[in-house]
């Protein structure tokens, strides 16, 4: 929402209650006036108030009651409360409803100081800027914002991201708007910034994400800030970004000091990378190919569920990052190699190093909880925990193997010298959730509070001294002290009893059944008691102080030790996948061939009965196997065998072993993968369309390192155009050289078995299929790929298997029996032999009056509602008025 509605927003609530506007709503409206859109949860006492129209939107989100504040006035202000102890929950369901949320506390002590209290609004929670669990932030999966500002070429876009709750930063210049497109969707981010003037960025925000509205000049109060750290996290390193990067940035960083009102500690060195410098993979290819999310749309069946052996979720979340962005440098990719070869090799102390990576947990977000100041005593002691856990990490990775990686690691991954022990030393055993709630320090600690603490427990003693000592001075057998929470220490005395009641108890109350007396004596000591006390909290809560600036002063340290730990938790869960599941070391090479011997898809075979996945071969070079044609029935594993191949490549290039026998991969800058539309029928052109546009676009985007899978492409249209487009796309990709003599190499499944005659006449194209097996009329799947065509086709077969009703199976193969033969079931020439060339195939089929008489006659109308007979009847007239016709 912009800023103009905002501020009509606030005038209209202004106006519901312009004749009384009390000092506590005056106040109400100028912090409103701050948070925008966004709904503004108002500390009061122990509950945060909703008003005006912030409470008729949230209240039934929130699923709590409307109510209203001055109910006897005709013109009531609407509002609702959540009690502040369970605010979390409810931030998360609005924020869930695409509402932001706007946290106003009080910021000065009500006890203290008559009149108002002060209040601040200390925080305004969007999706990308959650920091709690409870807020909504997932434990497996990365939390981005992202800015994006277009180069003054005009073309090219500076993208920033941010992961608040790690710290992390990364910059790249996406070369043009279809390339920030696709690097926004490998980001998928929560929220997009863009500036307000560009609908080009606006679109491409809006078609992956739900965006957020852009926001102008940040808050004058913040961007001095937020240049001052620009330059600091850029020091020396001005001239490595562009300016659009460098403004990109500075919009990311001005949206979360808006938004948090934090400092930037714990925020990284930004990292700047290169869309080049990542092996590429286009949303549609990421997603068919399942890599970090199944058919589900969690992550269940994916790549990533596969290799997630992890230990913490920041490894889950960085071995993600891994498979999003697999790397174009050889050295880099060895390196990962070595360290998870190493592993393998020490399964004892694979096992040590799970423990320690167990109990340290989610180091990463941990830390930067200090860099927000979001950390209490018990993120303390966890912290400290985690540190001691984290001492012998180090050690260990030594121990396994002194690869490069490795031993880098174990420098990073070193703890900083003595903060481990100094928190355990200063912490309490059971620690309350705030620092001022008192009990923080470890008894033994701190002589000051060691001191407060026994003159506590000293002055109890006096009073349950004094206590018996009046008792039989008095004589009052029953004389109590009591505590009252307005009058303090008193001693009570019931009625009976009045009359033994000594002089020098002041009376202070009376009641039905008894009265309250005071001493000078009483009075000193609850006054000792209660300084003690308080004097105490204090001292804690500066203690506590101290132990926070001590473990920022660590920030760098710390965050830089994080991204390590993470980093070996992935390097030993792929350790331990190679391990478990038989996966061998790939080799890379810069030449164009690749080579896999037994291969085998992750995914299906995980899913699948051990030992009954069928594994494969497969070799592709430029020269005499650059476009494999595989043909064989549905069912046969056609798919699973040409995404078996693109899965082995990228996990080869993000580090990890593979399942095969063996593999020798070429390095691959881009794998394309695109399925036929043929499973969505329904949809008809519209698909075929977008098929087509995207076979487009991989024809125009080749290069000799690009890996082309491509499935079933021309199904979506009727069988001639179909043939046609399919066997014209296979012959561009063959003829087509992006360097001179250079060939995208392209596995190509098709059940057109007219595409099988393309060996002929192209040198580079090699045919396979999936073997199949009849058996007693049956079709028996041995899912073994082999050179040459498939034999025939086995839908009948098929058909069967998948329980068509036998009299159609019978007569199907009557049909094909009188094909084959050449007799034809409709005056058909014959059936030519799989060889021969398309045009020979076309006229096998029956001429297309043939095709419509029959489609017309096969009409049931009365089966038909009229929507559905005017929509055949259109297809028809299309049909009839084809220019082919
Ligand atoms: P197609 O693309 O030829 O229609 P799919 O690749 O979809 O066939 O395979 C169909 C099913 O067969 C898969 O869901 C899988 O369960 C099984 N399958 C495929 N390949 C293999 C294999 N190599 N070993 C074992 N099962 C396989």
């Amino acid at each position: 929402m912009g800023a103009g509605a905002q501020t009509s927003k606030a005038e209209k609530d202004g106006g519901r209650r312009k004749k009384k506007l009390t000092p506590m709503l005056a106040q109400y409206l100028s912090i409103k006036e701050q948070a925008g859109d966004a709904i503004l949860f108002f500390r009061l006492g122990d509950f945060y108030e909703l008003f005006f129209e912030d409470a008729e939107r949230a209240a039934p989100i929130l699923e709590v009651t409307l109510t209203s504040r001055n109910k006897g006035d005709p013109n009531p202000i609407p509002m609702c409360g959540v009690p502040y102890h369970a605010v979390e929950g409810y931030i998360s369901k609005l924020l869930a409803a695409d509402l932001n949320v706007a946290i106003c506390d009080q910021v000065s002590d009500p006890a203290a100081a008559p009149g108002l209290v002060e209040r601040d609004l200390v925080r305004i929670i969007t999706p990308a800027t959650v920091l709690e669990e409870g807020e909504g932030l997932v434990q497996t999966r990365q939390n981005h914002l992202t800015a994006m500002v277009r180069h003054s070429d005009g073309n090219a876009v500076g993208i920033a991201t941010v992961e608040i709750s790690t710290g992390e930063l990364r910059v790249c210049l996406a070369p043009g708007l279809e390339a920030a497109r696709e690097e926004l969707g490998r980001i998928a981010p929560r929220e997009v910034l863009f500036p307000p003037d560009d609908t080009d960025l606006e679109g491409l925000a809006s078609s992956v994400t739900p965006a957020v509205s852009p926001r102008g000049a940040p808050d004058a109060r913040w961007a001095p800030r937020v240049d001052d750290e620009i330059d600091r996290h850029l020091e020396g390193r001005r001239d490595e970004f562009s300016p659009a990067e460098r403004e990109a940035l500075r919009r990311a960083l001005a949206y979360i000091a808006e938004t948090l009102r934090c400092g930037f500690e714990h925020l990284r060195a930004p990292i700047r990378y290169e869309m080049s410098d990542h092996l590429l993979l286009d949303e549609r290819s990421r997603r068919n190919l399942a890599v970090v999310e199944g058919g589900s749309g969690t992550a269940h069946g994916s790549l990533w569920w596969v290799l997630d052996e992890t230990c913490t979720s920041m490894g889950s979340r960085h071995l993600r990052d891994w498979l999003l962005y697999p790397l174009q440098d050889l050295g880099r990719i060895s390196e990962r190699l070595d360290a998870i070869e190493s592993l393998i090799e020490s399964p004892g102390l694979r096992r040590e190093l799970g423990t320690q990576l167990k109990a340290i947990g989610d180091f990463e977000r941990l830390v930067a909880r200090f860099g927000v100041g979001r950390a209490g005593p018990r993120e303390a002691a966890r912290l400290g925990r985690a540190l001691d856990a984290a001492a012998s990490v180090p050690e260990l990775l030594i121990e396994s193997g002194k690869t490069s990686l490795l031993v880098s690691l174990a420098d990073s991954a070193q703890s900083p010298a003595g903060l481990g022990a100094h928190l355990a030393a200063m912490l309490a055993d059971e620690l309350p959730v705030h620092a001022t709630d008192g009990g923080v320090v470890r008894p033994g600690a701190d002589a000051e509070v060691d001191r407060l603490r026994g003159l506590g427990r000293d002055a109890e003693q006096l009073l349950a001294e004094l206590e018996s000592r009046e008792r039989s001075s008095t004589g009052i057998s029953s004389l109590k002290i009591r505590h009252h929470r307005v009058l303090g220490y008193f001693f009570d005395v019931t009625k009976p009893n009045l009359s033994l009641v000594p002089d020098h108890f002041v009376r202070r109350q009376s009641l039905a059944s008894s009265e309250r007396f005071s001493t000078p004596e009483l009075q000193d000591l609850e006054q000792q008691l209660s300084t003690a006390d308080a004097r105490c909290r204090e001292r804690e809560a500066e203690i506590f102080q101290e132990v926070l600036e001590l473990v920022r002063g660590q920030e760098v340290h710390l965050t830089a030790q994080a991204a390590a730990l993470a980093v070996v938790d992935v390097l030993l869960g792929l350790a331990d996948v190679a391990h478990q599941r038989n996966y061998v070391r790939p080799e890379l090479h810069r030449g164009t061939s690749l080579d896999v011997r037994e291969g085998r898809h992750p995914v299906v075979e995980r899913t699948s009965a051990a030992g009954s996945f069928v594994s494969n071969d497969t070799q592709l070079d430029e020269t005499d196997r650059q476009l494999m044609i595989i043909t064989g029935p549905n069912m046969a594993g056609k798919s699973t065998y040409l995404r078996q191949v693109a899965l082995i490549t990228l996990m080869a290039h993000a580090g990890s072993f593979v399942p095969a026998a063996s593999a020798r991969i070429s390095l691959t800058d881009r794998i394309w993968t695109r399925v036929g539309a043929g499973d969505d029928l329904v949809a008809g052109d519209s698909t075929f369309m977008v098929e087509m546009k995207e076979t487009a676009a991989i024809l125009s985007n080749l290069t000799s390192r690009t890996l082309v899978i491509l499935d079933e492409i021309g199904r979506g249209t009727s069988t001639y155009d179909g043939i046609a487009i399919a066997w014209a796309v296979a012959e561009f990709l063959h003829d087509f050289e992006p360097a001179p003599g250079a060939h995208a190499k392209t596995l190509f499944a098709t059940h057109f078995h007219e595409l099988v005659a393309l060996a002929q006449s192209h040198p580079r194209v090699v045919n396979a299929s999936v073997t199949v097996r009849e058996w007693k009329d049956d079709v028996l799947f041995l899912r073994k790929v082999v050179d040459g065509p498939a034999s025939r086709s086995y839908g009948i077969a098929v058909a069967r298997l998948a329980g068509v009703p036998d009299p159609v199976v019978a007569r199907a193969r009557d049909l094909l029996r009188k094909l084959e033969s050449g007799e034809g079931p409709g005056g058909a020439e014959g059936l030519a032999s799989a060889t021969s060339a398309p045009t020979a195939q076309i006229e096998l089929f029956s001429g297309p009056e043939e095709t419509l008489r029959q489609s017309v006659a096969s009409i049931e109308v009365d089966a038909m509602t009229p929507l559905e007979a005017l929509n055949r009847l259109h297809a028809l007239v299309t049909e009839a008025r084809r220019e082919d016709f």
